[in-house]
């Protein structure tokens, strides 16, 4: 049985002030929470103020991004083991973001992913198509590729207790959410290529949707077989949305 998480991915949001706000909130709301995990993925600098807030409470923590060089002469890069420093438990790698504002290929993306992998991180790895894949009827090439690209490199073995975020690029803040059908059948086609690979790491792997997840579409979404969870960007930034979804997360 896969326990379903739900991930906040704030990208370039926050600031000390509203963070504290925004943390204690999520914390009040979700106290004593079962059956369901929860994250934040806050920027670089307020890894540390997350930590302080979140240890000793249901809500984990990671980071949005983190360097495909293990340390070295990379002025402005962050290591995994850096992320692990400030308590890190997962580490988001690849998000459509990076891909396409960032130039990360599917390689480095992988690079990104050992190194996460390897200092114990939780990587979520995001996949997906943009408008154009979907129209052109290539979304199972896409996100194959994608994938494929990760489990090339790190094997069945640098698979177990990573987390695959299904996110298509169209769905993403654009208010545009995929319907469960889509993204079911998405996310049935994920987890047969990983069963490809290894039955028993299909069957345990987490794989979360993002795109326009609310309060009020994650239940129908989160309540889809082979969907564990949602990859959240806008309404992780109101902690009673996030709490509503993670609590959707947890009566699903
Ligand atoms: C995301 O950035 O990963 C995301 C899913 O954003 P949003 O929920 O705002 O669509």
């Amino acid at each position: 049985m896969r326990e379903k998480l739900v991930a906040g991915n704030w990208k370039m949001h926050g600031g000390l002030a509203e963070n504290k706000v925004l943390l204690d909130g999520v914390v009040a709301g979700l106290s004593g929470l079962t059956g369901a995990k929860a994250a934040v993925c806050v920027p670089y600098p307020y890894l540390f103020q997350a930590q302080s807030v979140l240890q000793n409470s249901p809500v984990a923590w990671g980071a949005q991004n983190l360097s495909e060089h293990a340390k070295g002469a990379y002025t402005g890069e962050v290591s995994a083991s850096m992320l692990k420093d400030f308590g890190c438990q997962y580490v988001i790698i690849g998000h459509s973001e990076r891909r396409s504002l960032y130039g990360e290929t599917d390689a480095v993306v992988a690079h990104k992913y050992k190194w996460a992998h390897a200092a114990g991180l939780v990587p979520i790895l995001c996949v997906g198509e943009s408008l154009a894949e979907r129209e052109n009827g290539v979304t199972e090439q896409v996100v194959a590729r994608q994938l494929d690209a990760v489990v090339h490199a790190v094997g069945a073995a640098g698979m177990k207790g990573a987390v695959i975020a299904y996110e298509p690029v169209w769905a993403i803040g654009t208010g545009k959410t995929a319907t469960p059908e889509q993204a079911q059948a998405v996310h049935a086609f994920i987890r047969g290529r990983l069963r490809e690979v290894d039955a028993e790491l299909a069957e345990k792997t987490v794989i979360q949707y993002g795109g326009s997840v609310k309060a009020a579409n994650a239940a129908e979404l989160f309540g889809m077989p082979d969907i564990d969870g949602g990859l959240i960007g806008g309404a992780s930034l109101h902690a009673e949305d996030f709490v509503a979804i993670c609590r959707a997360a947890q009566a699903s």
